[in-house]
């Protein structure tokens, strides 16, 4: 054991809860991360001590407030490996991210006919923007396959390139398979065709360390509220050469250097892609959610997922009514399974009234659902703060709802 877990979930309150009666079983990580104390109490003290609106006041609470927002920039900076703050885009989340790249990129970039690559594991937020720009400027959406185990090859990416293939955008981690895909070998096949590359990180920034210089992606999208930060915020890297070349998101106060009714100067990096008044709380949140995560060290947080991951899918198999959906062997903490003869929602419903938080459905990835022929599945997702006896609670339950059918 490299993380001491009973202190570790002290800073986790909300964790020590019951529900029905029973102690709270949390395996609902991959949809969103409880926060330690420690970001809880920045929100608090951002709004106790420096609240003001930033960028724009010259008076001590406004420089305050500017200085913590930028302080966090730099933190994510530092986080990614990011070349420069200006690379680090505050958003309301991944979704908003992605739908910021597919709005700039295919507006400037794209004609009709031009291409764009998904796979087939996307979540709707890698998908649903890429279509709004296929109504908008006509272009359209390639979509790599799986493999049987629930892998993307880049020889079935290679497979799509066109001379008019545009941008390859794909998750490093699947939200539901938990594959951790050959994202290196994607990126270096899509430069090879001169094709930019974005990475959907939302479920591989708080498991994985990533080097986005290392790993030459154009553009990573991920959200706070995944990686133990508040809600709300999330981040857009993007090197700074298409940064540079891309039009603005949204239009409004902040991203401009002067406006008149005739002509509006854009703003630099990064503000050009910050329209209005960001949340400068959670970006100072998010910024101690990251230090919370270094005091742990990220790769005893991922060593000891692992093992979390190896145990519960060894637990799992052994019952004999379970099948797991996606067998890589690099995957992130996520398990999604079927149990036999019993639907996935009464299975989740009844795990719940045993005080055991799993998600049920589609997981926001339908067209993975449809690959599979099924309509949902169970989903048990983990964290640092989870243990084997929450593991063992969760088989337990299921046998024992099993039982009931
Ligand atoms: N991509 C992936 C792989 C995700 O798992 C999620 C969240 N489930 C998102 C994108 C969207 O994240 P958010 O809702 O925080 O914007």
């Amino acid at each position: 054991m490299y993380l001491n877990i009973e202190n570790i979930r002290k800073d986790f309150p909300i964790l020590t809860q019951e529900v029905y009666g029973k102690p709270l079983v949390y395996l609902d990580n991959a949809a969103t991360t409880q926060k330690p104390l420690c970001v809880i109490r920045k929100i608090e003290e951002v709004y106790t001590t420096i609240n003001a609106n930033i960028h724009r006041g010259v008076h001590y609470l406004s420089q305050r407030a500017t200085e913590s927002h930028e302080e966090a920039r730099r933190t994510v900076q530092d986080y990614i490996h990011a070349a420069s703050p200006g690379e680090i885009i505050f958003t309301r989340g991944a979704t908003e991210a992605i739908n910021l790249v597919a709005g700039s990129f295919c507006r400037s970039q794209c004609k009709p006919g031009d291409e764009i690559i998904l796979t087939t594991m996307e979540h709707h937020a890698n998908i649903v923007p890429w279509q709004i720009q296929r109504d908008i400027t006509g272009i359209e959406i390639k979509v790599v396959p799986i493999t049987e185990t629930g892998e993307i090859r880049p020889e079935d990416v290679e497979e799509l390139i066109s001379s008019r293939t545009r941008l390859i955008s794909v998750a490093h981690v699947s939200n539901v398979l938990g594959t951790v895909n050959p994202v290196e070998s994607i990126i270096r096949l899509g430069h090879s065709y001169n094709i930019p590359v974005l990475i959907d990180a939302a479920q591989s920034v708080q498991h994985l360390p990533i080097d986005v210089q290392a790993l030459d992606c154009d553009f990573l999208a991920f959200s706070s509220h995944k990686m133990y930060g508040p809600a709300g915020i999330g981040v857009l890297y993007g090197k700074e050469a298409w940064l540079d070349r891309l039009p603005p998101y949204q239009g409004g106060g902040e991203m401009i250097a002067h406006v008149s009714f005739e002509k509006t100067a854009f703003n630099e990096l990064p503000f050009k892609f910050e329209a209005g008044t960001p949340d400068y709380a959670g970006s100072t949140a998010l910024g101690e959610a990251i230090r919370y995560l270094g005091s742990l060290g990220l790769e005893n947080i991922r060593r000891y997922e692992e093992q979390l991951l190896h145990y519960a899918t060894d637990k799992l198999l052994q019952m004999d009514n379970i099948q797991i959906l996606g067998a890589s062997p690099q995957k992130g903490p996520v398990i999604s399974f079927l149990v036999k003869n019993i639907h996935p929602y009464d299975m989740g419903m009844l795990l719940d009234r045993l005080g055991i938080a799993v998600r049920t459905g589609h997981h926001c990835a339908q067209p993975l659902m449809d690959a599979f022929g099924i309509e949902g599945t169970l989903r048990a997702s983990f964290a640092f703060y989870n243990t084997e006896a929450e593991i063992d609670a969760l088989v337990a339950g299921i046998g024992k709802v099993s039982g009931m059918f």
